[in-house]
């Protein structure tokens, strides 16, 4: 008997990353990881799932136990079936992934949206970095724009289990008009898929670009540091969180993107508001090597397995 692992799912649009922990201490070091593309669509899912478990369990050893599965997935996700995951083929009818999870462990399963799975994986990071936070936001950067809470040191999902997504909150109503129907969705400033409506490089080049004078450039890279800062600013008031952790490749590559938020929130910290509640010191940059997905998954069920 090899002892047993808890297993962390983090399942997206290019790859299936997996990672097991012990059981006793699901915070401390990995004691596998494993990583392969992903297949998309509702078989190729489950088999992505069932591989990389079984790929754990070879890694730890052959008579290994799996204490129980979590998985982090993009999309909606409600009561172990997400839908709306346009990266791995899913549209409206909900995929239900705890049959799979079942198979592989008699232990506890759960699947969450990934940037929420995200939150709860920044745990580890954040209690080296700024011990003692229970209440912060991870924002994630990506080709979309959305967040996760730990409030009170729980993951919150929300009533309808959307708690955090705040891409499609207004941002300009004399904005262009956004893929979901309305006009001026903060997503299509603040996110790769925004930048990309008038900009054709990286992040990086684009900061370069607008270094360098580009008119164009400059526009946009001033609407995508607007955008993050107005995100930033609406964690820090909103749900009143202690630290806001900005993740994804955007920002964690990009110093000048990271240094022109930090001045936007700087000057916004200088009004009547910002200097009662500054939003500034509030905010940090998250290495992007920090296994925050896979670690996630597996805290999801961390306290529901009996060691
Ligand atoms: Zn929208």
């Amino acid at each position: 008997m090899s002892g047993s692992i808890l297993v962390g799912l983090d399942i997206g649009g290019t790859s299936v990353k997996a990672m097991a922990v012990s059981p006793g201490d699901p915070t401390g070091p990995a004691l596998a990881e494993v990583r392969h593309r992903t297949e998309p669509g509702r078989e190729g899912i489950r088999d992505g799932i069932t591989t990389a478990v079984r790929a754990l369990v070879e890694a730890v050893g052959p008579a290994t136990d799996v204490a129980g599965i979590g998985v982090g997935i993009p999309g909606f996700v409600s009561r172990g079936a997400v839908s709306h995951a346009v990266n791995l083929g899913l549209g409206a009818e909900p995929l239900d992934l705890l049959p799979t999870l079942r198979g592989l462990t008699s232990g506890p399963v759960g699947v969450e949206n990934d940037v929420k799975t995200a939150a709860l994986g920044a745990r580890g990071w954040l209690a080296r970095h700024d011990a003692g936070i229970d209440d912060y936001a991870l924002l994630n950067v990506g080709t979309g724009l959305a967040a996760g809470m730990v409030l009170g040191g729980r993951l919150r999902a929300g009533a309808t289990g959307m708690a955090g997504e705040i891409g499609h909150l207004v941002f300009d109503r004399s904005g262009p008009v956004c893929p979901c129907g309305q006009t001026g969705c903060l997503e299509l400033y603040a996110s790769g898929s925004g930048m990309r409506r008038s900009w054709s490089g990286t992040a990086r080049q684009l900061f370069a670009a607008a270094e360098a004078g580009d008119a164009s450039a400059v526009r946009t890279a001033a609407d995508l540091t607007d955008g993050i800062a107005h995100a930033i600013t609406l964690l820090a008031h909103a749900p009143d969180v202690a630290l806001i952790l900005v993740t994804g490749g955007m920002a964690a590559r990009n110093p000048a993107l990271r240094a022109a938020v930090s001045a936007r929130l700087q000057h916004d910290d200088r009004t009547l508001v910002g200097r009662a509640v500054p939003v500034a010191p509030r905010v940090r940059w998250l290495p992007d090597d920090v296994a925050v997905g896979t670690r996630g998954a597996a805290l999801l069920v961390a306290e529901e397995v009996r060691v």
